[in-house]
């Protein structure tokens, strides 16, 4: 029997082998100087940055960064060589995977593989990962015993959430099972070989960098933060080849346990090495192995809900109906009653059921959900409705879009085959709510409207308290209200950041408002969201207040002690790394630009949205660059210190239409400035040429052409 370290080292040879003759060949093939870049990263070769401090940039740099992994790779029979030597595997796969995109920029284009993270990708998973929506990360390779055990493990996993990362056979496995794959649904084929698990690490450890702000070079810091803030873990199927028992070293030591079948020259090694013979039970091994709990709500509906589904598409020709909102009458709308009105999990579907409409047809409906509780406020009414979208998504076979009147959803024909009707969305909406909202709802009922006839009438009485919300909105200003929240969530991956949440400036994440952030607080007077007075201003223009400074040096724990609510060149606020835009100063027109994570392409400021972004985060004040919520764009106080949205530069064209008449309305407020939008210029118009940015604006007559200078 071949000793378990002895596997590891020579699984690590192999690995550095292989590496070894595939930058030698990209060498003679590009030659030392050609450019060595990842797409969409702002981290360079993610895992050599991290691990090792080096930024390559050309071929050779590889080769020298992959002449320093060898020295990391010492084999004396400790763990410590273990460990070291694992990770220098991790590294060594990252390598061999870098030789491909040094060749071809999207060398997995048109295949069935993932390969590569976009640091936007590592990003969006900031927020479902701190409300532990995402409980945990499994990356599994193999392939299982039969296609069945497969289909049921991948299931199994995304039923409670976890995120899988598949490589090697278990890919086409789930293909033939017919799993839906891809980044939404939170199951990725990464790649064929066991190497693509560089790319995996590639995200971990941008994770540790852009919400954790770990320094590059800091090995053991790298290895504390995964430990200690993914949940991730991994299931081998046997047989496990030494090269992959290498790797299973690197994940021990980032602290993640290793889950197999493989009884041959395996030696456990306690909660970090585990047999399990049984593969049907991998999942309960590795969610107690990673210590992960998962919450589970039992909905009473024919198919599998779970937050996994949220991101799941439904083409037309597998959609059995349509619920189309923008062409006909359809809402939802959440009210609060008395306690005596409501009838608890009281479900009432008025009018026909889909069955009545033929297959691939349009139908309308109206939700109107009632809820009653002693806690509960009309202002809580917004932020119940709001939940309806990532409620109803969750539900396999069911994708759900918009809001209010403005609704659009789907079922597929498997979900109405399985015997999903109009009265299990109520059962979803009931029994969400019930669970997660039970501090301040005691009873809810549900009526379900899909009688055409009515929904006319229902319709606009739903649009009366909709405008009446809006006029309430509209008059909470920060003047208006007597105290912010700040929330502290992002903690969890971001240790020292804080954001604090006005009614004029949303949490950069873009989910938590003002009316949010005072529920959950309500909610959980405990939680993630706290009070924060404003009583004592320093500087009024600036949003700078002693209470704020208090509060944040208090949930900072120390780390921050000054922070502005207005300004990105004061003591501006931090960001955790899941903000939805990030905005920077644009020397030349003395204005800002900003660029949303969706937009892949360049900026006036020579940067992408990846390498703007890697400008800051983790909790760490940057001025000059500031991470913020879409919603933020538009309104009165956003740089209000530096005057405002008339610092505005340059949006994406996508992002400037999602914000145009705000926008617009509040430069004709501040103003006086008709069509502010038209004035802004966008990649149409200029990509990343300064000069040619300053053109437009002057053409335009752009107000920032005549303010102060910003630095
Ligand atoms: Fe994280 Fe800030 Fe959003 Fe809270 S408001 S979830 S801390 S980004
Ligand atoms: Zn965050």
């Amino acid at each position: 029997m071949k000793l378990l370290f002895n596997r590891v080292f020579d699984g690590a040879a192999e690995m550095y082998a292989k590496a070894e003759s595939e930058v030698s060949a990209v060498i003679a093939e590009l030659g030392e100087s050609a450019p060595m870049k990842m797409p969409d990263t702002a981290y360079h070769l993610s895992c050599i940055y991290a691990y090792l401090g080096r930024k390559v940039t050309t071929l050779g740099e590889l080769r020298e960064a992959l002449t320093e992994v060898k020295s990391k790779m010492t084999s004396n029979q400790r763990l410590k060589d273990a460990f070291s030597s694992g990770i220098g595997t991790a590294i060594a796969a990252e390598i061999i995977e870098a030789a491909k995109y040094a060749r071809n920029a999207a060398p997995y284009e048109g295949t069935k593989y993932h390969g590569h993270f976009s640091d936007a990708e590592v990003r969006e998973l900031g927020v479902p990962l701190v409300t532990r929506d995402i409980p945990g990360f499994v990356v599994i390779i193999g392939p299982a015993p039969s296609q069945e055990e497969a289909v049921e493990l991948i299931k199994g996993y995304q039923s409670r959430g976890i995120f899988a990362f598949l490589i090697g056979g278990i890919i086409d496995q789930a293909i033939g099972g017919g799993v839906g794959l891809g980044f939404p649904v939170r199951v990725v084929p990464v790649g064929e070989d066991i190497w693509s698990v560089g790319h995996i690490i590639s995200l971990v450890v941008r994770a540790a960098m852009i919400f954790g702000a770990v320094q590059p070079g800091d090995w053991e810091e790298f290895n504390e933060y995964s430990f200690h803030r993914i949940f991730a873990f991994v299931n081998a199927f046997a047989p496990v080849p030494d090269i992959t028992v290498a790797c299973g070293g690197g994940a021990i030591a980032m602290g993640f346990p290793v889950i197999t079948d493989d009884e041959n020259d395996i030696w456990v090694v306690p909660k970090s090495l585990i047999i399990q013979k049984n593969t049907k039970d991998f999942i309960e091994t590795s969610l107690e192995a990673r210590d992960i709990k998962i919450k589970v709500t039992n909905i009473d509906i024919p198919v599998a809900f779970s937050s996994a589904f949220e991101g799941e598409i439904i083409r037309r020709k597998e959609m059995r109906v349509d619920i189309d909102g923008a062409t006909t009458d359809c809402f939802e709308l959440v009210r609060m009653r008395d306690l005596a009105d409501v009838e608890d999990h009281k479900i009432v579907v008025d009018g026909p059921d889909i069955d009545a409409v033929e297959v691939g047809g349009k139908m309308q409906l109206g939700t109107i959900v009632e809820v009653a509780g002693k806690n509960m406020q009309s202002d809580f009414e917004p932020v119940l409705e709001r939940k309806f979208h990532a409620f109803l998504n969750c539900i396999e076979g069911v994708m759900h879009t918009g809001q209010r009147d403005m609704i659009r959803v789907r079922l597929s024909n498997t979900a109405y085959d399985a015997g999903f009707r109009v009265r299990h969305f109520g059962e979803v909406l009931y029994a969400k709510l019930k669970s997660d909202y039970d501090a301040v709802i005691d009873k809810v009922q549900i009526t379900l409207v899909t009688d055409p006839a009515k929904l006319k009438a229902l319709r606009a009485e739903a649009n009366k308290s909709y405008d009446a919300r809006d006029e309430r909105l509209k008059n909470l200003t920060d003047e208006s209200v007597e105290v912010f929240y700040n929330c502290i969530m992002c903690q969890s991956f971001s240790p020292s950041h804080v954001c604090v949440v006005t009614p004029e400036r949303l949490g950069l994440c873009g989910a938590v408002s003002w009316l949010d952030a005072k529920a959950t607080n309500e909610l959980d007077p405990n939680g993630p969201c706290q009070l924060v007075t404003k009583k004592n201003v320093i500087d009024e223009n600036l949003g700078a207040y002693e209470d704020i400074n208090e509060s944040v040096a208090k949930y900072s724990h120390g780390a921050l002690t000054n922070v502005t609510l207005y300004s990105i060149l004061q003591d501006p606020m931090t960001s955790c790394g899941c903000f939805e835009c990030i905005c920077g100063i644009e020397p030349l027109s003395n204005g800002v630009s900003i660029v949303n994570r969706e937009h892949m392409g360049m900026t006036p400021l020579g940067m992408t949205f990846s390498e703007m972004a890697s400008m800051t985060g983790g909790g760490v004040q940057t001025p000059g660059f500031m991470g913020h919520g879409k919603h933020f764009i538009a309104s009165k106080k956003f740089l209000k210190a530096e005057g405002g949205i008339a610092r505005i530069v340059w949006l994406p064209k996508d992002l400037k239409e999602q914000v145009r008449d705000k926008l617009n309305a509040t430069a004709k407020d501040l103003y006086g400035i008709d069509g502010f939008a038209d004035m802004i210029a966008d990649e149409s118009v200029v990509e990343e040429d300064p000069e040619a940015l300053l053109a437009f604006l002057t053409e335009k007559g752009h107000p920032v052409l005549s303010m102060e200078p910003l630095m």
